[in-house]
């Protein structure tokens, strides 16, 4: 059987055009994702695949030159090119509601195109993804009723999601123009050889001319003399030639055509670099795609889904949800841009709490610039005595979230109270639940009803198994975005604030799925001893840290005695750059 290549996994569109493709034309083959475009080329050029696909244009969204330089590249040749309906829906979980959906996941090409869709949402980030297919697979997984994806309606079979919306593209009649393509030296037996030649052929050139006025006009007469349709033309820099241009020109006709291979002669001629990159069967027709279902082959539960649910359902565990047996290969949430949980190491800096404008955006900037991903800062502060700083409230809130605007940096703040939480939840990105709340169930439950990620501290006195509990109960609410963050216990050593268990991050890691922060601030409490232990966390395995950070330490309004000066902080990340990620994802680190 032929194997058919595609950049994606099963859902992505690539795949629905290709197997669409082969089935038309009675062609029996094995669809295999490969992770990009480039090695999609390569699997066909090498024959470890028969029949490939790559997406040459969107209608709303341009070209994708990628395909072009790979078409260009590699030893592989366009069948035909086809255009497909992209009619995206927003597709989420069973029971999900639209009003609820705070980010969407999308290939970005797609996240273009629903360009108006997504600027009429309030409070909903885009995040870019791989692919259609990943983007739903991930709204599967996740759980999470407020994370949706952007896909076909096939692709919504395939993960069960359901449509939140419909129509989400800025034209719903748009369409996107995919080639189907072969080894350009296939063996005899690949059924795309046989591909009979359709009525309307198209051949595409890439051609560099010099640079004198006239060169391209003088290309393009070429066309025009003989008659011939020109359908698209597309200029780019050419890469490794200086300021030189490459261009792309697709039109009517097959090479073997007399007068098209007449135009190509004459190319050659006149050009400083030719590229005939291949005759293909024209699109005839309406788009297709509407309507079509998922390939029967790909419609299942995705393994390790199938694998988690039949362990989960043989195990008896106080944390079922939580439990590393749940998920072995570990959570990664996206938040923003910011990948946590699955190998790049994340730096929240920021301070105590918000304290003025001023104070929080040049933080913003000072933590961003020496790189930190994250943006921290409280705005109701549980304080041990009620005389002390209790936070700016709202107005702190809304300053946080300016300075994360005016940065890019994703947010984090402190809920105390079950009635912040849905207004936290618009304007910051991750909630906090603090020490103090570690078993406050009814806030517990709040957030786990909301869509937002949780950075979950440990209390106290809690016990490792007592914050996985707590976890357990924000999963079993519905929203499994939940980092796990050790701050230090109370034990009977008073030389620094807390004793920061490290341990606890070697024995979550083998617990749970769920990533684990370490916040050295309030763990010694100590500044001169914050750095060595940021680097003892990521070294025993911790996602990311949590670090107080202020423009003026001494005059901190909250736990000044911890928070570090800009440059040490900025000392400190460059420090852990040296220290490698402890890069163990799977059961039994
Ligand atoms: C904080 O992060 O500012 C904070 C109050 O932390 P904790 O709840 O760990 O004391
Ligand atoms: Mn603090």
């Amino acid at each position: 059987m032929t194997i058919a290549a595609y950049q994606g996994v099963d859902g992505a569109y690539s795949q629905l055009v290709l197997t669409h493709y082969l089935r038309e034309h009675g062609i029996e083959a094995t669809t295999l994702g490969v992770p990009s475009y480039r090695e999609m080329a390569t699997t066909v050029a090498g024959l470890r695949a028969g029949a490939g696909v790559m997406p040459i244009e969107s209608a709303l969204a341009g070209t994708v030159r990628e395909s072009y330089d790979l078409l260009a590249e590699f030893g592989v040749a366009p069948v035909a090119e086809i255009h497909w309906r992209t009619d995206h829906r927003l597709l989420g979980l069973p029971g999900a509601e639209l009003r609820h959906v705070r980010e969407i996941l999308a290939h970005p090409l797609v996240i273009t195109e629903c360009g108006r869709f997504l600027s009429g949402l309030q409070h909903v980030r885009a995040i870019p993804c791989e692919d259609t297919g990943v983007a739903a697979r991930e709204v599967a997984r996740g759980g999470n009723p407020a994370i949706a994806a952007l896909g076909p309606p096939a692709t919504a079979a395939l993960y069960d999601l359901v449509e939140l919306a419909e129509h989400c593209s800025d034209d719903p009649q748009t369409y996107s123009r995919f080639l189907i393509i072969r080894p350009a030296h296939a063996t005899a037996d690949n059924p795309l050889l046989a591909i009979t030649k359709s009525a309307r052929r198209k051949t595409s050139l890439a051609f560099s001319v010099d640079e004198r006025t006239g060169s391209l006009a003088r290309c393009l007469s070429i066309l025009a003399d003989r008659k011939i349709n020109g359908d698209k033309l597309e200029s780019k820099p050419f890469l490794g030639h200086g300021t030189e241009r490459v261009f792309y020109v697709d039109f009517e006709g097959d090479v073997e055509d007399g007068n098209v291979a007449d135009a190509i002669a004459e190319f050659k001629r006149t050009c400083k670099t030719l590229i005939v990159l291949g005759s293909y069967n024209a699109h005839v027709g309406a788009p297709a795609g509407a309507g079509i279902s998922a390939p029967p082959a790909a419609r299942h539960v995705p393994r390790e889904i199938r694998q988690a649910q039949a362990i989960s359902a043989h195990i008896e565990t106080p944390f079922p949800r939580v439990s590393r047996i749940s998920r072995p290969e570990g959570s990664t949430l996206r938040i923003g841009g910011v990948r946590i949980g699955d190998g790049e190491f994340v730096i929240v800096g920021g301070p105590c709490s918000v304290e003025s404008r001023e104070q929080i955006i040049d933080t913003a900037h000072a933590v961003r610039e020496r790189g930190a991903t994250m943006l921290r800062g409280g705005a109701f502060k549980p304080r041990t005595s009620p005389y002390a700083f209790q936070g700016l409230g709202w107005e702190g809130v809304a300053l946080l979230a300016e300075a994360g605007r005016a940065t890019g940096l994703p947010t984090v703040s402190e809920v105390m109270t079950i009635d912040q939480v849905e207004r936290m939840a618009e304007q910051i990105d991750v909630l906090q639940i603090g020490a103090r709340n570690m078993q406050n169930f009814d806030l517990l439950k709040a957030v786990g009803r909301i869509g937002r990620p949780v950075l979950l501290k440990r209390g106290l006195s809690a016990t490792l198994d007592e914050l996985l509990a707590a976890a357990e109960y924000i999963l079993a609410e519905g929203n499994p975005n939940v980092i796990l963050c050790e701050r230090g216990i109370r034990t009977f050593e008073p030389a620094t604030r807390n004793t920061l268990d490290l341990s606890a991050v070697p024995v979550l890691r083998e617990r749970t799925h769920l990533p684990v922060f370490v916040d050295p601030s309030h763990g010694v409490g100590v500044r001169r001893w914050i750095r060595p232990l940021c680097r003892a966390a990521k070294a025993v395995g911790a996602h990311g840290l949590l670090v107080e950070v202020h423009p003026n330490p001494p005059e901190a309004k909250s736990d000044k005695d911890q928070a570090l000066p800009f440059d040490e902080f900025g000392e400190i990340v460059a420090d852990l750059a040296r220290i490698a990620v402890w890069s163990h994802s799977a059961v039994g680190v």
